[in-house]
């Protein structure tokens, strides 16, 4: 890192330690050319990326926006807080595992259907009829043979045959 106070390009780390809770790394430098000391600080980078829709505008990630239409695909579903939002922080994992600066707003309408799959099947269906804009019952039908389909797959052989 350049020195601010001379512009050197080479200065020496001379403490590291891990503050707020581990979260950053406070680094104290020393400049090698004017001796002037200062202080730096590492934070990972957390920033869920921006979502570009179809129509190739663009929006800040809005987890508000997420979580009601979670609970509104859940409304009376045997679903607890804790699991939805444990589903909501593994959907910003996923987001911010990419490390993109921008990604399709699909990849959110995605990966709330992988987390509404596993947590409750008429959520995930109410999910995706509204989000995939099925057309007609034979659509809305087709997926769940789908599901049943997958169900039977993952399920062990001796509960798949009663
Ligand atoms: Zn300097």
């Amino acid at each position: 890192m350049h020195c601010p106070y001379c512009g050197a390009a080479d200065t020496k780390v001379i403490d590291s330690r891990l503050v707020a809770e581990g979260n950053q790394v406070r680094r104290r430098r020393e400049c090698q050319t004017c001796s002037e000391r200062f202080t730096s600080y590492e934070v990972a980078e957390l920033v869920i990326p921006r979502l570009v829709k179809q129509d190739g505008s663009s929006e800040p990630f809005h987890e508000e926006k997420l979580r009601a239409g979670m609970v509104r695909a859940l409304e009376k579903r045997p679903v607890s807080v804790e699991r939805l939002e444990e589903a909501i922080s593994r959907i910003k994992l996923r987001l911010r595992a990419t490390g993109e600066r921008e990604l399709p707003s699909r990849v959110v309408g995605e990966a709330v259907m992988d987390e509404l799959k596993q947590l409750d099947e008429i959520a995930y269906i109410r999910f995706a009829s509204v989000y995939k804009h099925f057309k007609d019952l034979n659509q809305f039908r087709e997926e769940i043979d789908r599901l049943e389909t997958e169900d039977r797959q993952v399920c062990p052989p001796e509960k798949a045959q009663r």
